[in-house]
């Protein structure tokens, strides 16, 4: 490549709403120019790490047996309306209407679409297993849209979804997964740590993010030093309460309970003192019935200790109300996973809950108990719970707490979450009606597993995990180019020109990834650009040296250059 004929564009100034490096440079180089808030164009020179992170990732599905398809990005509401997400998934969907006002998405995500197609083309076991994957464009429409493509609204991610006959089948799937995604970071040329995260409803091991460890990450990751034991704060804290939960409780039960939703509220009515004995509160929650006020709906509330009704555990409190109770089942929907269930409740801002007649959203439904005048109408849980920043700050789980596995105390680090796999089982497969027929010759719903991957949040990760004063220290691996060609003072010699030409296609023929900088800028000015973009090796060729056949050498993390002879160049850029 040439770099007169291609579009490079650096500014000196990174613009006030990059908050981290990252962005600050990815703006700085011209790799990325915004549109709008969460919404990039991957400029050419940006483009190149974005393709070369998607041919590894590519390389290493195509290994692991996943084959790729393209699906796409606008969705029909039908297919969401099936899942239950069309209702559940929130704000954070794009919904949008066609010219017949028909309702449709863009894709956050596509276990519907994948669903939807295996379901039409796959009729028996001996079809089984399946994978396959999509490096496509999504949309989120993320409430804090920052750290340019980290958090964007609009982004590329590789997504792949297994169908299994079995649950035996489906981890052997999800292993391979694993160990492809293992793979794949490690090409990247990322410290990255595979950390346990909490998959709700199936438990075990059933789920695992990939994190690249950075301070300017937004997850808490809590691990072992002593030991592999890694997890997010939010299992390890799952992992924590249910130690909690081991030790005695007390609990105090009330059903005249007028209630903001807030925790301090409803304790303040209950006259109970916030401290630390008091774990949980057995707390009366109906959903307003549009119709005939016969829907009622009871919670219990585990109030922790720090003040966060950031629990909740599915169950039917029978006894309490008058009215028709929502059955465990009903709740556990609306929660978006299974009777008994014990764990983080911030799914609840994304529910609608069903049941007898009764259609409500979380917000502004009825706290309190059945009796006139001790009801609140206009509560919002989703609201009133902490940012997700609050609840990791008044974590339960500490640096210096004892490792869950015995083995000493955990510490607690920051990390960027690139990956995510996931044991879905038969969530999607159930709800959408999507069987093949088994060995017995009777319909079974699909074993699912899917598996994400950020492929530009990968670019700002390796960055803030690989950047120096001068700019960008990209991994070879994903770098725009490998190599740089600074010729000087081509304009007056000739043999600067043939010099830089013969080596430039020299590196080209031995398949080097080389630009040559024939801009005719200032040494200077060439320089900087290079290390701010971030190219691993520099080849600077002038007259001098090449008097004596050398050429400048420096590899973008050396502090001085070395003069080396022409003949020995590949052997240091290969
Ligand atoms: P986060 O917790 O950061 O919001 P997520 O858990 O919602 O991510 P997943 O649904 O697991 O994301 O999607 C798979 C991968 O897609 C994530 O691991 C992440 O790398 C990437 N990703 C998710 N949201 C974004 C976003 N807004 N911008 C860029 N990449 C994203
Ligand atoms: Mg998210
Ligand atoms: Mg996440
Ligand atoms: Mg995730």
């Amino acid at each position: 490549m040439k770099a007169s004929q291609f579009f490079i564009s650096t500014l000196k100034e990174a613009p006030a709403e990059a908050e981290i490096i990252s962005h600050q440079l990815m703006m700085r180089a011209g790799l990325i120019k915004r549109i709008g808030s969460g919404i990039y164009s991957y400029m050419p020179i940006g483009l190149r790490s974005v393709r070369k992170v998607e041919q590894i990732v590519r390389e290493e599905m195509n290994k692991a047996g996943a084959m790729e398809l393209l699906m796409p990005a606008v969705q029909p509401a039908e297919l969401w309306q099936e899942s239950g997400r069309w209702e559940q998934y929130g704000p954070e969907l794009l919904r949008l209407k066609d010219r017949h006002n028909r309702d449709f998405v863009v894709g956050p995500t596509h276990e519907e679409v994948i669903t939807d197609l295996i379901r039409r083309d796959v009729k028996s076991y001996k079809q089984l297993p399946v994978n396959m994957y999509q490096i496509q464009t999504k949309f989120r429409d993320e409430i804090r849209p920052r750290f340019g493509v980290m958090r964007g609204r609009e982004f590329i991610m590789k997504d792949a979804y297994s169908f299994d006959k079995d649950v035996d089948g489906m981890k052997a799937s999800y292993d391979k997964m694993f160990n492809a995604y293992t793979a794949i970071f490690k090409r990247l040329g990322l410290n990255f740590r595979a950390v346990a995260a909490d998959n709700g409803s199936i438990g075990g091991d059933g789920s695992h993010e990939f994190h690249v460890i950075a301070e300017t990450g937004e997850d808490d990751i809590v691990y072992n030093p002593n030991s592999d034991y890694a997890a997010n704060i939010e299992a390890a804290e799952a992992v924590a309460l249910i130690a909690e939960r081991a030790a005695p409780t007390q609990t105090l039960t009330k059903t005249h309970t007028p209630s903001k939703g807030k925790c301090e509220d409803v304790a303040e009515f209950l006259g109970v003192p916030l401290d630390k004995n008091v774990k949980s509160i057995v707390l009366a929650v109906d959903i307003e019935n549009q119709e005939d006020d016969s829907a009622t709906q009871i919670f219990l509330v585990l109030l922790r200790a720090d003040h966060t009704l950031n629990e909740i555990k599915v169950s039917k409190l029978a006894g309490l109300s008058n009215y028709r109770m929502a059955t465990e089942a009903e709740i556990a929907t609306a929660f978006n996973t299974t009777p008994g269930y014990i764990g983080p409740v911030a799914t609840a801002q994304k529910v609608t809950i069903i049941a007898d007649k009764t259609v409500a959203n979380m917000s502004d439904f009825i706290c309190g108990a059945n009796e006139v005048d001790y009801h609140h109408v206009g509560v919002n849980w989703g609201r009133d719970l902490p940012e997700p920043d609050l609840i990791a700050d008044v974590r339960n789980v500490v640096a210096g707490d004892p490792a869950p596995d015995g083995n000493g105390t955990v510490g607690i680090c920051r990390g960027i979450e690139v990956g995510h796999v996931f044991q879905l089982g038969t969530k999607y497969s159930e709800a959408m009606k999507a069987t093949f027929l088994g060995e017995n010759g009777k319909p079974q719903p699909f074993v699912m597993g899917c598996y994400g991957i950020g492929i530009t949040r990968i670019l700002g990760a390796a960055i803030e995990q690989n950047f120096d004063a001068k700019g960008i220290l990209w991994p070879q691996s994903i770098a725009p180019f490998e190599v740089v060609i600074c010729p000087v003072g081509a304009d007056k010699s000739e043999v600067v020109r043939e010099e830089a030409d013969k080596l430039y296609h020299s590196l080209i023929q031995a398949g080097v990834d080389v630009i040559i900088d024939d801009r005719g800028e200032r040494p200077g000015v060439m320089f900087a650009d290079w290390e701010l973009i971030g190219v691993p090796h520099r080849l600077t060729i002038g007259d001098r040296g090449l008097k004596e056949g050398l050429v400048e050498y420096q590899n973008r993390r050396d502090t001085e250059a070395t003069k080396v002879p022409v003949l020995e160049i590949h052997a240091h850029v290969l």
